[in-house]
């Protein structure tokens, strides 16, 4: 049995209330650990200890010195590795080959990716000549923001945290992490680290704890955090921005989406097939960039259904270290129920189920976990709630169009807008839908691939801001203009 603490200024603690709740394997549904759930007492203190951080030896250091000690934390994650994998599988149930391609190297990389982009960054700087006579010059410097409030969901959890943390360091701020109540491992499991490479008490803290009365709520209301960086569903991220707004806090809000794969009948059919599998079942739907709504040119249709059926068939379920699995159990029952229920709604609303639309019978060791089929319907409306609303899970609606035009307006018709997929071999077509489609990120005959560099966001209720190289910069700094006159 497992114990997760919270980790605050350098030191792993409990909670003064003594409140512990279980941490539970997905794969089996068996208690694996007890999580110390923060209270108004720990995130007290965790606040203050990133606020005292700041004025510490932290806030003194140049941007070289604080790359050195994030590209000692990125070697020491790597040297980890096999703990941070061990964590992360532990927590969500995912296949051993996606925790250790994805998860955990991509942990590390968050760091490296903004010791070079800070390291390259500048500021303008403008000469000008004053009514006087005499000379000036202006110029912009970024600095901190200063304690940073970072709420993290559970689907990627080593990797979504770094890809705020990892800016919040590079651009000097102090962090509070506080991680989904579902998977704390990695999150405390960095804390050893940010010691190990000496990063000062107080830089790194990490609070658990569930949102409304409890942890989440406390360090977004919490006066002494400066802004706040959040991945979750639009609900969650809307009452966040509640809170935000008093004190003017900033936000950078990355969150819920609908999105759609746009296939045209000149696509390259087999690699097109190729990624529609994984943008729709890869870590069994629970990627935010997951594609839930496919539209396929008429001609293309009948078999592309076909072939998508017979891939997610051979979407093997099972236990993370086994080579056989393809796809983990979802994180929670909570999540289950909520994906069982959207399987429901969508037979109720007459969709032909094409394949999956329940639970798989799994051997009796595992049966006690979160399993789900990978799904896929046809013949629903647009305004079907399996069509609009994000369900979070291994499944897609698939629907067929004949015009761009047509195509164009049905995508855009969701208030979410975080990505899109289109597949054509016409570069003209691929263009003009990359243009009309309103998403923070399109690709074209390709999904998930991104350099790190790039801005990542969403439009409409996706979210607000982009983060990625130096947009994050937008964020986690402030510009502060200085004019000299000499
Ligand atoms: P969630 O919104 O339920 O929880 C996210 C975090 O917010 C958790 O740590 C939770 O404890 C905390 N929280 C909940 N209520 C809170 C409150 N009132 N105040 C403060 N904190 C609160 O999201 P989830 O179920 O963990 O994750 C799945 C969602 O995340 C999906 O909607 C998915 O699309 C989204 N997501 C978005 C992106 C993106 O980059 N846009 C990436 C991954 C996941």
């Amino acid at each position: 049995m497992k114990e997760f603490l919270n980790f605050i200024n350098g030191t792993y603690v409990g909670s003064a209330s003594g409140r512990t709740f279980d941490n539970i394997n997905p794969v089996d549904g068996s208690v694996i650990g007890k999580i110390h759930e923060a209270g108004k007492p720990e995130v007290d203190a965790a606040v203050a200890a990133a606020k005292a951080a700041l004025q510490g030896e932290w806030g003194r250091l140049t941007v070289p010195e604080r790359c050195t000690l994030l590209d000692a934390l990125t070697i020491e994650i790597n040297r980890r590795f096999d703990d941070f994998l061990q964590a992360e599988i532990a927590d969500t149930g995912k296949p051993h080959a996606l925790a250790s391609h994805l998860d955990i190297p991509r942990g590390a990389a968050n760091f490296q990716i903004f010791i070079d982009t800070i390291k390259s960054t500048s500021t303008e700087s403008f000469n000008m000549r004053t009514g006087d006579g005499k000379t000036a010059l202006s110029y912009a410097v970024r600095v901190p923001r200063g304690v940073i409030a970072v709420v993290c969901p559970w689907n990627l959890p080593l990797l979504l945290m770094t890809w705020k943390v990892g800016p919040a360091l590079a651009c000097g701020n102090t962090v509070v992490v506080k991680p989904s109540e579902e998977t704390p491992a990695t999150t405390t499991l960095l804390g050893e680290v940010m010691n190990k490479v000496g990063v000062p008490q107080g830089v790194y803290n990490v609070v658990h704890g569930f949102g409304p009365d409890s942890a989440g709520q406390f360090l977004t209301e919490h006066p002494d955090v400066d802004g706040i960086t959040f991945t979750g569903e639009t609900r969650t991220g809307t009452a966040i921005m509640k809170a935000a707004a008093d004190g003017v806090r900033p936000v950078s809000m990355e969150m819920g989406g609908k999105n759609a794969a746009v296939v045209f009948a000149d696509c390259d059919f087999d690699a097109t097939v190729d990624t529609l599998v994984r943008a729709c079942f890869e870590n069994t739907g629970q990627v935010c960039l997951g594609t839930e709504r496919v539209y396929v040119q008429r001609p293309l249709f009948d078999k592309l259904v076909a072939a998508l059926k017979v891939r997610a068939e051979t979407m093997t379920p099972g236990a993370p270290m086994d080579q056989a699995t393809k796809i983990g159990p979802l994180i929670s029952k909570e999540h289950q129920d909520k994906v069982l229920s959207f399987y429901k709604k969508a037979a109720a609303e007459g969709a032909t189920v094409v394949t999956g639309g329940g639970v798989p019978d799994m051997p009796d060791a595992l049966k006690g976990g979160f399993w789900i089929e990978p799904t896929i319907w046809t013949g629903l409306p647009e305004t079907a709630s399996v069509v609009t609303e994000e369900i979070f899970g291994p499944c897609c609606h698939i629907a067929p169009f004949d015009s761009e035009a047509e195509v164009l307006q049905k995508v855009n018709a969701n208030r979410y807008g975080l990505a899109t997929a289109v597949f054509t071999q016409d570069i003209g077509k691929a263009n003009r839908m990359a243009h009309g489609i309103e998403v923070g990120l399109c690709w074209i005959n390709t999904w998930f691939l991104r350099d790190l560099r790039t801005p990542f966001g969403g439009s409409k209720q996706s979210g607000i801001g982009r983060e990625g190289g130096v947009h994050s910069f937008e964020f986690y700094t402030e510009l502060r203009n200085v004019m000299v006159k000499f």
